[in-house]
């Protein structure tokens, strides 16, 4: 199975940083080629323009969230079928930081929310990247299996069985904090039960050029989902090609 590595640049990105993904591009055409899918999700501003600027290039892009109808006066809201409709291949559903309560007024995100969004992704056309994980508190309890059980539970679309999961520890994103090797291990082949043997399960949550060999190498990690060390080419270019060994 390729690996997916996919880039969640969160709400970073201008036009002028068209270079560093100039700068990615050229690597990647300079190396042997991948055996690894490359996708990176920037602000939705980004995406129509990115995905026609770099559309000879090996480079995918697609969006960081969609809301679940395919329009309506919901202001500010962008449907899956506008990232379709902007060029994207892929949209993340369920990320830890929508899940997350925003605060007085805000919206949190909850499984059915997330499977709702998941099933308009693929009523565009477009994969769904369905974000799971723990919390600190949840896994320190040992409750980590089954909290992730209930969210693939709730989450996983009924529609059809063609996306991506993203097992993202929500203790992990942007701490360098990384569970053991034998703990994605485990999660990834509770996941894996859980799906069909061709559905690619991301590992996400401070995967940088110095842990993504060893982490894309243990068994049912077929991709990594990556924050911060997606903004910098040279960065995500390395672990680019750490996934590029990886069948
Ligand atoms: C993420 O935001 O999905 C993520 C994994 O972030 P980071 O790589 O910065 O931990």
């Amino acid at each position: 199975m390729r690996a997916l590595i996919a880039g969640n640049w969160k709400m970073h990105g201008l036009a002028a940083s068209a270079s560093e993904i100039a700068t990615l591009a050229a690597k990647m055409k300079d190396a042997a080629p991948t055996d690894a899918d490359v996708l990176i999700c920037p602000p939705a501003t980004r995406v129509a323009a990115f995905t026609a600027k770099f559309s000879g290039s090996a480079i995918q892009f697609g969006g960081q969230d969609c809301h679940a109808d395919p329009s309506g006066a919901h202001t500010g809201d962008i449907s899956a079928e506008m990232f379709a409709d902007a060029g994207a291949a892929f949209v993340i559903v369920g990320h830890s930081e929508r899940r997350a309560n925003f605060g007085e007024g805000g919206h949190n995100e909850g499984d059915a929310d997330v499977r709702r969004k998941a099933e308009a992704v693929l009523r565009a056309g477009l994969t769904p990247i369905i974000c799971v994980g723990e919390s600190e508190a949840q896994r320190k309890a040992g409750a980590a299996l089954e909290v992730v059980g209930a969210q693939l539970a709730g989450s996983l679309p009924e529609t059809s069985d063609d996306f991506v999961i993203a097992y993202e520890p929500v203790w992990a994103i942007g701490t360098g904090l990384t569970p053991t090797l034998a703990d994605i291990a485990e999660m990834h082949a509770f996941i894996r039960s859980k799906t069909r043997i061709d559905v690619r399960i991301l590992y996400g949550g401070s995967v940088k050029p110095g842990n993504a060999q060893e982490i894309l190498a243990i068994d049912d990690v077929n991709g990594a989902l990556v924050g911060g060390a997606s903004l910098k080419a040279d960065d995500f270019y390395q672990i680019v090609m750490a996934g590029g060994g990886k069948q």
